[in-house]
């Protein structure tokens, strides 16, 4: 299998190269040239395997430059660390099924695919001999996913700027409590905003960002949207055992999570129907698909932060496949967006899009009052960002095909918000509960360029 860009300004590399790019040199984002068919024995036989099996058995479809033995190693690993023998179980509550992708060891979703990314990269600088300088801004979830998912790897450091006391303090802990010498926590006197501003302008800097190997470990990456397609393809098979289809209802910030079930979709289109794409306040998406009107807004704090998103990094990948694989549109209309912050899209197109979603915006008082609601009928307890996909997936049930929702996050990470609804905070799991008493490391920095830089030259590999 090749990997093109979406504005199609490079010649197709593997997907070793691919993992390794993250984003395209052209500006564009990475996709694999052809998306595989999937033929019904081979559908028969996914659905005897387990979670790992079905992992090694998708990402071959993907993946042909690295030995099938060291991909299920690579596979066996990540999954490892998940507390779960099943990683990513599916629970029934009510009319709808959870799918649980909080099992990992940050509890929320994004383990599933930085964990593997971790150790893909791990892997393949052992191969080729090289060193990697990891450098990202997080305003709380992504950050400890990805400190986790590299921390005691060699040839790895990694570098995680959070704002400083404006993460919660659980999210803060799990980041500064990872002692990993190859770990470094930079709190930067700022928001969340300069942080990534800093990084950016890092990354522009080329000389800089040859000189230390940079690697970025955002949303971008095909490596994580890949990880992400197992679990739609896990859910799916187990409730389509006797015949008909599945709904997803996917909370989404990034576009990310979605496009993994959109690539999920295009290997079982018998088994996959409706994608429902819910948003929080934060409605970009909600209005892309209702209406056409992609536009950036300003960006409201809501009780599901980590969908506090405007521009959704992976939404071009959609785009591509909207404007029937025609990179030159892909990338005119990304140049036009970059200009305008504006995308038009023609009636034709319109309906394409409704046809490839569904989509919700959920407001604040709704999750919480969803949280309340779901947890007095089921006695289950939801996450903000998962009550928003509840919220919207109930408005959009259509029995008897069932309906299952991603819960991207365990409750007790966003606790505030859960005790808000429920009169009681949720039970802490074994691993959140001595945090405070770990020993910790984080440097308080200026939200400064040169300090930044100067304490990544001290300490990069
Ligand atoms: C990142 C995140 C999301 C949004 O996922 P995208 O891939 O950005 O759409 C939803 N919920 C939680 C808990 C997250 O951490």
């Amino acid at each position: 299998m090749k990997y093109i860009s979406t504005r199609g300004g490079i010649d197709p590399i593997s997907f070793k190269q691919a993992v390794m790019m993250g984003l395209a040199t052209d500006g564009g984002l990475l996709l694999p040239q052809i998306m595989p068919l999937i033929d019904s024995t081979t559908v028969s036989s996914w659905r005897r395997m387990s979670y790992t099996e079905l992992a090694h058995a998708v990402f071959s479809l993907f993946v042909d430059d690295i030995p099938a033995k060291d991909l299920q190693q690579l596979i066996e690993r990540s999954y490892s660390t998940f507390n779960h023998p099943e990683i990513t179980p599916l629970v029934q509550k009510d009319k709808v099924y959870i799918l649980e992708l909080f099992h990992g060891p940050t509890l929320a979703f994004k383990d599933v695919a930085l964990q593997f990314l971790g150790n893909v990269f791990e892997y393949l600088l052992q191969e080729s001999g090289e060193k990697m300088n990891i450098l990202g801004a997080t305003s709380g979830d992504t950050g400890s996913a990805a400190i986790y998912g590299v921390r005691g790897k060699e040839r790895i450091n990694i570098f995680i700027i959070h704002p400083y006391k404006r993460v919660s303090a659980v999210q803060e802990l799990q980041m500064t409590t990872v002692t990993d010498a190859n770990v470094f926590n930079i709190a930067i006197r700022g928001t969340f905003d300069d942080g990534q501003a800093i990084v950016k302008n890092l990354f522009n800097n080329i000389a800089f960002k040859q000189q230390y190997h940079l690697g970025a470990v955002n949303s971008i990456n095909w490596a994580r949207i890949l990880a992400q397609v197992v679990y739609y393809v896990y859910a799916a098979l187990k409730l389509t055992e006797n015949g008909g289809m599945v709904d997803f209802s996917v909370p989404t910030g990034n576009f990310g999570d979605i496009f993994a079930g959109f690539v999920a979709r295009k290997l079982l289109p018998d088994q996959i129907r409706n994608l429902v794409l819910a948003t929080n306040e934060n409605d970009l998406l909600t209005r892309f698909v209702l209406k056409g009107d992609y536009s950036l807004g300003k960006v409201v704090q809501t009780s599901s932060p980590s969908m506090d998103i405007q521009v959704a990094s992976n939404f071009e990948r959609y785009l591509y496949f909207l404007y029937d694989e025609n990179a030159a549109r892909t990338r005119d209309a990304m140049l036009e967006f970059g200009k305008t912050g504006k995308l038009h899209f023609s009636a034709v197109e319109q309906e394409r899009i409704r046809t490839a979603f569904l989509s919700e915006s959920v407001s604040q008082d709704q999750t919480i009052s969803r949280i309340r609601s779901f947890y007095k009928e089921n006695g289950y307890v939801l996450d903000p960002h998962t009550a928003v996909g509840v919220d919207a997936a109930l408005r959009k049930l259509d029995s008897p095909t069932p309906m299952v929702c991603l819960a991207t996050a365990h409750p007790a990470k966003f606790s505030g918000a859960v005790e808000e609804a429920i009169g009681h905070p949720p039970e802490i799991p074994e691993s959140f509960r001595d945090l405070d008493k770990k020993e910790s490391r984080c440097r308080v920095l200026d939200a400064d360029v040169k300090q930044i830089k100067e304490f990544i030259e001290k300490n990069a590999l």
